[in-house]
């Protein structure tokens, strides 16, 4: 059989928080348990949100934890020549198409003002608008957006956590951005080009990445990749308010919890705790996470970050 790699691809957007330390715990357990290979990607090509220092601060923390990988991490903001050529053999194939709309008048064009670009659906507003890049750019002071054009067909899929998923892209969310206006690969196109180039096959993350997982296999058809990968995604870790952990739900980071004396034992027993593999939030090593690790026991529900959590790992 032929080797299985995953990644850790963190964003370093902000310091890593127990949310995200989960996930990335999960990846490396089931990693560690069936013998694959781990690399490490940063994806930093969120410009405005990446802070200087955070990634280093990221996999510090990652380290800290105790998570291994085995090659020096890949940053995506140094990759745009792969990215951009990517892009060309899709406008080449007229896969994708340059667009001028602004989120605005995509928001205007759906009829729908509050929602964001992500769940409304574009409406093909440029879809055929312009013969090549040089019209677009005629058409307007700002330089265009790309998008990838998308079928009407259901992409299915079985995830090895999630189980049965099935999307039709084009009546969720639609033709969607592949590079920015601005001149970065946006982040399906990126994620698809690298899984590939570094052969990933075993992609491990949050369940609110169920439909991108399903945008970056059309990508993977559309640029003729190879299409073996396995997705396993997992719940992701809420506030007792029943939202997505974040700063609303006060300093969760690893970094603070560092700083205040908390081990990286007693952080791995509540993450393991979280998995489903302690039966109580106590001390653990991450080789006895790694004997106890089965997939099978962690919660299909997502956990939710409670004060009695704050506490235990406080009280070191
Ligand atoms: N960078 C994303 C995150 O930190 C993960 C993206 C992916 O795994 O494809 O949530």
């Amino acid at each position: 059989m032929s080797e299985t790699i995953t990644r850790l691809a963190p964003s370093p957007t902000g310091a890593l928080h127990l949310g995200n330390a989960r996930t990335f715990l999960l990846n490396h357990l089931l990693a560690r348990r069936n013998g694959w290979r781990v690399l490490m990607r940063i994806e930093d090509l969120d410009s405005p949100r990446v802070r200087a220092g955070s990634a280093e601060d990221t996999l510090d923390d990652l380290s800290w934890l105790g998570l291994e990988w085995e090659e020096p991490p890949v940053y995506q903001s140094r990759r745009t020549d792969a990215y951009q050529a990517a892009l060309k053999k899709l406008v080449a194939a007229g896969l994708a198409y340059p667009c001028l709309c602004s989120r605005k008048d995509i928001e205007l064009a759906a009829g729908a003002p509050h929602r964001d670009e992500t769940r409304g659906t574009y409406p093909g507003t440029c879809r055929g608008r312009f013969a090549d890049e040089a019209q677009a750019r005629a058409a307007s002071p700002r330089p265009p957006a790309w998008r990838a054009i998308v079928d009407d067909v259901e992409i299915t899929f079985e995830d090895r956590f999630a189980g049965k998923q099935r999307f039709n892209l084009s009546v969720e969310g639609g033709d969607f951005v592949v590079f920015r206006s601005h001149g970065l690969a946006a982040y399906q196109l990126a994620v698809t080009v690298d899984d590939a180039e570094s052969g990933v096959n075993a992609i491990v993350r949050a369940d609110d990445l169920l439909d991108s997982a399903a945008r970056q296999i059309h990508l993977r058809r559309l640029l003729n990749l190879p299409p073996e990968v396995e997705y396993w995604h997992v719940p992701l870790v809420e506030g007792e308010d029943g939202r997505r952990l974040a700063k609303r739900h006060g300093d969760t980071r690893l970094s603070y919890y560092r700083r205040r004396g908390a081990s990286a034992e007693r952080m791995l027993g509540l993450l393991g705790y979280w998995c489903g593999l302690l039966e109580r939030r106590r001390e653990a090593s991450m080789d006895e996470l790694i004997g106890r690790f089965d997939i099978s026991l962690v919660p299909k529900e997502p956990v939710v970050f409670t004060r009695a959590d704050d506490e235990y790992l406080l009280k070191s």
